[in-house]
């Protein structure tokens, strides 16, 4: 099923095509970087100038608005929109570490976890945290 991302400031679509475009700061400087739109893979791609050690933590924002992406469920993680093909809208958060495999979407119903380090935050309250109210 097809997935749209997007920002929950401006709404930007970060998906536009088959890659999803984020900004990520590190040391001070930003670049853009492109993920896997696919829950789970956790490829990514940065500019060949930009190396990233496991465990490091960066921020991500919106490239269209620039806000910070930083999830109000838990500081650790990132937060962005997606919506479903039927329909479904939720949040998706991630981890802002870098080689640390935990996302989180979660719409009204439920919460579906991907990646081997997602207990990490399983017990983030992601439902009590504000986000936004999708309706
Ligand atoms: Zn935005």
């Amino acid at each position: 099923m097809k997935r749209t991302y997007f920002c929950p400031a401006c709404r930007a679509t970060l998906n536009p095509n088959v890659k999803l475009i984020l900004t990520m700061a590190r040391g001070g400087r930003r670049h853009l970087i492109l993920l896997s739109p696919q829950p789970g893979n956790y490829a990514v791609i940065v500019p060949a100038d930009v190396v990233l050690r496991d465990g490091e933590e960066v921020d991500f924002f919106c490239p269209a608005c620039g806000k910070n992406l930083r999830s109000g469920a838990n500081a650790r993680l990132a937060e962005i929109g997606f919506r479903l093909e039927d329909g479904t809208k939720g949040r998706v958060n991630f981890s802002r570490r870098y080689g640390e495999h935990a996302t989180y979407f979660v719409t009204k119903e439920w919460i579906r976890s991907y990646g081997e380090n997602a207990a990490i935050y399983g017990d983030a309250n992601f439902f009590g945290a504000g986000g936004e109210a999708e309706s």
